[in-house]
């Protein structure tokens, strides 16, 4: 289980900073994280203007 940035993704740049491990990063058409890393604190979710980062 990780968190998953959907499409609504705007490329704010935002939840970059806010993650503790480090997991997110700017992809080809949306940001992205690593599920490998996500430890579910759900930071990128409260910062987010969109609402684009959701549990899977
Ligand atoms: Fe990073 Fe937490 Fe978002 Fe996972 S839920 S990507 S650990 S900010
Ligand atoms: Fe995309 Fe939301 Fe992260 Fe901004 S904060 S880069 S809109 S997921």
């Amino acid at each position: 289980m990780a968190y998953y940035i959907h499409d609504e993704c705007i490329s704010c740049g935002a939840c970059e900073a806010e993650c503790p491990v480090s997991c997110i990063s700017a992809g080809d058409t949306k940001y992205v994280i690593d599920p490998e890393e996500c430890i579910e604190c759900g930071a990128c979710a409260d910062v987010c203007p969109v609402d684009a980062p959701k549990p899977e």
